[in-house]
């Protein structure tokens, strides 16, 4: 009954920060959403999904030092 707003990642359980499409958390997150078609992402996860869904720029990311 109460729809407390959790991130919708699987044994995540943090409390919701951004709602998304299903579809669109699913090119990140996959198999390991419990959502519909809303889904929550927790900021962690909200993080991971930014990243995830910027430009492939994995060159020159090595920290040097
Ligand atoms: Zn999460």
């Amino acid at each position: 009954m109460s729809s407390k707003e959790v991130c919708s990642i699987k044994d995540c359980g943090e409390p919701g920060y951004k709602s998304l499409s299903f579809e669109d958390a699913s090119k990140v997150f996959g198999g390991q959403l419990t959502g519909k078609r809303r889904v929550k992402l927790c900021k962690k996860h909200w993080k991971e999904y930014k990243k995830a869904t910027k430009r492939e720029r994995k060159l020159e990311r090595w920290r040097w030092g």
